[in-house]
């Protein structure tokens, strides 16, 4: 243990709270449902709320949209389509989009303390990742709004129309951004329907697309829970689902898009390997895996929930990741020196525990951080099983939370082969000093995305997407443009 890492682990010192102010925000009451341009009462008149995770407070009530709201929405979507959308200069629409990057990123520290308390992922996380890659997605695609003939040569690009986009609790904006910025520098409508845990982000970002002065319609911005979701999916007149979220409604949504016209993609479940090799720089590498599976509660789909590490430097790899462990202070979202903030729901922590009893069950010897975490709310120590097997559970399924299953490997074959064996193939990550080994590994690791010597690092230039049961398609980049398009001729 170096000599940093021993003073707080023993204690020696801690860091003075240095928590966000949040007397710059402001977050309604009540919130309705941004249809048409104006926020409006749900049909049913039922709400639900949306609390912090990480003190159980109530942040809001928000309106929980049923299939007729859902129905008014995908209306004024098809409204402002078949109106102003389709039939403006690409060049304009492109400059409406810009206007949405430039407002996120004015009111960028705003968005970054309402999404760590409405999510519970540490305030650095949402300030230094969030927020900023949002506003870098809009300001990305809207550079290509009026140049789509170049990203596809000799093919004419045609708007699809409507897009329902559904999106899960773990990067609320970021994921709204994602969806609604390729969708309308390709010339779509939207609905959107963040998650019920998670809805206050993608609710402020209506009011910076009215802000923006984009036509009525163009976005609209539902909330609910499943039952919506599956309204939206249902609806005939959407014409391109964009879904993400797990693999389990993931099947649920491509069955019941099955045999109809309407395109799809699907960004599901991760099970990602990180490989260490013996000749990797460990201490580089140990950061990583921490920052892969740790930072943000492993609340990532493309986290590196396993560690695939080679056995002459197993024991030393593992030893320093518990020093590391004993480090990362779990706790207030809002505060800066936070590593690992609240797990998102009650009912999330109560699946990661389910899975922390399993791997102990299957025989798996489980190591976890031994500082304090807070009494109320939602909290998980950061934790590692070592002595797993590779059909345990806990190995093959995905767990979204700070849980790391470790194994080990001799020869690059054996590792490869590991990486490779689960149901999923999101993303992926290789440490060593060895080009030659980085070249072989990812080109045979059957994912969408593999780091090399560093992990979780995102670009709006990149396309991310899986392979196997982690879904269908590609967002990102121009492969991400390809979604929202019909290329003709
Ligand atoms: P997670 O496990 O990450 O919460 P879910 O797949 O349950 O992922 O949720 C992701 C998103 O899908 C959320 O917005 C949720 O409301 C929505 N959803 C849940 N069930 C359905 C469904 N049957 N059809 C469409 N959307 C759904």
């Amino acid at each position: 243990m170096d000599n940093q890492n021993k003073l707080a682990f023993d204690g020696g010192w801690q860091y003075a709270p240095a928590p966000e102010s949040t007397d710059h925000i402001t977050i309604d009451g009540q919130y309705g449902l941004f249809i048409g341009g104006d926020f409006v009462a749900p049909e049913s008149g039922k709400y639900f709320e949306s609390i912090n995770p990480a003190t159980e407070e109530v942040l809001s009530s928000v309106a929980s949209a049923s299939s007729a709201d859902v129905d008014s929405a995908v209306k004024a979507a098809r409204k402002a389509y078949n109106g102003p959308w389709s039939k403006m200069k690409a060049a304009e629409r492109g400059k409406y989009i810009y206007r949405i990057a430039r407002i996120l990123q004015e009111r960028a520290r705003e968005f970054a303390t309402i999404e760590s308390l409405d999510g519970g992922k540490p305030i650095r996380e949402s300030r230094d990742i969030d927020i900023p890659l949002a506003a870098a997605h809009f300001f990305y695609y809207a550079g290509w709004a009026d140049k789509l003939e170049y990203a596809f040569p000799g093919k004419r690009p045609v708007s699809l129309g409507v897009a329902g986009q559904i999106i899960p609790w773990n990067f609320p904006l970021l994921m709204a951004a994602w969806k609604i910025a390729p969708a309308l520098a390709c010339g779509n409508t939207v609905v959107l329907k963040p998650a019920e845990t998670t809805p206050l982000t993608a609710l402020k970002l209506a009011e910076v697309v009215r802000d923006a002065g984009l036509p009525d319609g163009v976005v609209n911005i539902i909330t609910g829970a499943g039952e919506t979701g599956a309204a939206i999916v249902n609806h005939d007149d959407v014409d391109k689902v964009a879904f993400t979220g797990s693999t389990g409604v993931g099947r649920i949504i491509q069955r019941a898009l099955a045999g109809t016209n309407k395109k799809y993609t699907l960004e599901l479940g991760g099970k990602a390997a990180n490989v260490i090799f013996a000749d990797a720089a460990i201490d580089q590498a140990v950061e990583g895996i921490v920052n892969g599976i740790f930072f943000n509660q492993g609340h990532v789909c493309c986290a590196g929930s396993r560690l695939i590490v080679q056995e002459s430097v197993a024991d030393e790899v593992v030893q320093k990741l518990k020093d590391r462990m004993e480090t990362l202070i779990v706790g207030d979202p809002l505060d800066k020196n936070t590593d690992i903030g609240a797990i998102n729901s009650a009912s999330q922590l109560e699946t990661i525990e389910s899975y922390l009893r399993l791997g102990q069950e299957e025989g798996a010897e489980m190591h976890q951080s031994s500082r304090d975490i807070p009494t109320t709310g939602y909290w998980c120590r950061p934790t590692i099983f070592t002595g797993v097997s590779q059909s345990n559970r806990i190995v093959q399924e995905e767990i979204f939370g700070p849980v790391l299953a470790i194994q080990t490997f001799r020869t690059l074959d054996e590792g490869l082969s590991k990486a490779n064996n689960t149901p999923y193939g999101l993303s992926g990550g290789v440490w060593t000093d060895k080009g030659s080994k980085i070249f072989k590994m990812t080109q045979k690791i059957r994912a969408g995305v593999i780091w090399a010597n560093t992990f979780n690092k995102f670009d709006p230039t990149s396309p991310f997407g899986g392979y196997k049961e982690s879904g269908v398609g590609r967002e990102g980049g121009m492969h991400g443009l390809g979604a929202y398009l019909r290329l003709e001729g």
